[in-house]
């Protein structure tokens, strides 16, 4: 395989950047661009050298570095690797990249160092993409669980379901090439004890994907009212009381943007629809066509109603929309009411959650997010020990692993022969194995390192 080189460190300046290179002539190529202070020329591994990086046509010093060296296969590729830890400019870190690529290194494509660790056989492949999702993680809990993965939880879980069939495999074979020898009954009472078992295992792995998927992409939550209502007010009180805001990006409906907030260590989208209201403007049905699509891609809904005033045709359309999806009521403005509230019947008779607020003097607020956090059972979601799967390309195999277990549990009843049914157990064995990457193809293996970024 070629040497590769790039930088690793985030595109920017920033008070050091690393330049990586892994491969064969990762030694040769710095022994031929980097002079160390100290002329001692043996390689230690895990170990820096401090010195100069030069460009060996003109002996120009490009910078003053740390050189740190892995010796194969102690390293994150094992493959031969050299950090190098220059100054963090961006024209140093290029410089330095372009030496390298001049003395035999080759530009690494995105996750390629990765890759290798993969094709190396340092980890497989949930690991590997465990790794883009630590990168990636927008809380504590979502890198903690991406952490266990790359510390091989789910691998050694989907390993030992594997071993568990293979083992059946094997009198499955001696049944098929030995017919003579009257093993079936014993070789279908294993067969169907052990399918049973891995169909519990693949049911509560699977189970564990709806908390996998609020760790990993959260909770949407839509703001949804007519105008004047208040959304704008409670977004800001919420986003005030989670004194959390973390980003603010356009979201994924058109003209909609999203709020990032964090309740108890789980991402919460907030679709911001302030941007529709002003497209309903111009014509009012736009502005309903898009609340819907909003709603429709939201796994919750609040749906604000000003208390003040008396429910009206515009509120009519909320509560249409919000009746069959899951929402809260919210009834706002309670400091412009002095007695007691009297709750609209078109609304009480929608039997949902019911909190009553200030978003200007900030009332109520708190029981919002109390809310969401008993809606989607937040507080149980427990990381420390359970494996949870978070990837959506894992859950999809899971599901078709189930399938194939099903399927052969229906030939298995079926008296159908043991051929057949040994098929369909091997393409459990298959599914489970592209989870792992045991059993996976090129593409991909690529499709998935090539989410990556550059230099990982
Ligand atoms: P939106 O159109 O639904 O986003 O509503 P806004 O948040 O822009 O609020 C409309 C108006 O109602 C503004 O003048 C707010 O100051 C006011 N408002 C919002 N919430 C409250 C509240 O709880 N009490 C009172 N008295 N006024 C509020």
């Amino acid at each position: 395989m070629s040497t590769i080189a790039a930088i690793s460190t985030a595109p920017g300046v920033g008070g050091i950047g690393i330049i990586r290179l892994s491969g064969e002539k990762a030694f040769n190529i710095i022994e031929k661009i980097f002079i160390p202070k100290n002329k001692n020329k043996e390689i230690k591994g895990y170990t820096f050298k401090y010195g100069n990086i030069i460009n060996p046509k003109t002996n120009e010093v490009l910078d003053e570095v740390l050189v740190s060296y892995f010796i194969k296969p102690h390293s994150y590729t094992m493959e031969n690797m050299c950090e190098i830890n220059s100054h963090g400019g961006n024209i140093v870190m290029q410089n330095i990249l372009e030496v390298c690529l001049e003395n035999g290194a080759e530009l690494a494509e995105p996750g390629e160092f990765t890759k290798r660790a993969f094709l190396n056989g340092r980890i497989d492949l949930s690991q590997a993409e465990s790794i883009i999702d630590i990168i990636n993680s927008k809380t504590k809990k979502e890198s903690k669980a991406s952490l266990k993965q790359l510390e091989g939880f789910l691998s050694k879980k989907i390993k030992s379901i594997r071993k568990e069939i293979m083992d059946v495999m094997v009198d499955i074979e001696a049944d098929i090439d030995y017919p003579e020898y009257d093993i079936e009954e014993i070789t279908e009472n294993k067969v169907d004890n052990m399918l049973k078992a891995v169909e519990k295992e693949l049911i509560n792995l699977k189970n564990t994907f709806d908390n996998g998927k609020i760790i990993k992409d959260g909770i949407k939550v839509a703001i949804v009212g007519k105008p004047n209502a208040g959304k704008s007010s409670l977004l800001n009180a919420l986003l005030k009381e989670e004194r959390a805001i973390v980003s603010k990006y356009k979201g994924t409906t058109r003209d909609s943007i999203e709020e990032l907030m964090n309740i108890d260590g789980i991402p919460i989208k907030i679709i911001d629809t302030a941007g529709i209201r002003e497209a309903s403007d111009e014509i009012e049905k736009i502005g309903i066509k898009r609340s819907k699509e909003i709603a429709d891609n939201a796994d919750l809904l609040i749906a604000i109603f000003d208390i003040s005033a008396n429910i009206d045709e515009e509120d009519m359309e909320i509560i249409d929309l919000i009746r069959d999806k899951k929402s809260i009521i919210v009834l706002n403005k309670i400091d412009l009411i002095e007695e007691n509230i009297n709750i609209d019947s078109r609304i009480s008779d929608l039997n949902k959650k019911i909190i009553k607020i200030s978003a200007l003097t900030q009332d109520g607020i708190e029981k919002i997010s109390k809310t969401i956090v008993e809606m989607f059972k937040i507080n149980e979601i427990n990381i420390d020990d359970e494996i949870i799967v978070t990837n959506t390309r894992h859950k999809n195999l899971i599901n078709k692993a189930l399938n194939s277990t099903e399927n052969a549990q229906i030939s298995l009843e079926n008296k159908m022969p043991m051929d057949i049914v040994a098929i369909e157990i091997k393409n459990i064995l298959e599914d489970l194995g592209e989870i792992t990457g045991e059993d996976v193809s090129e593409n991909i293996i690529n499709e998935i390192f090539a989410k990556f970024c550059l230099g990982k």
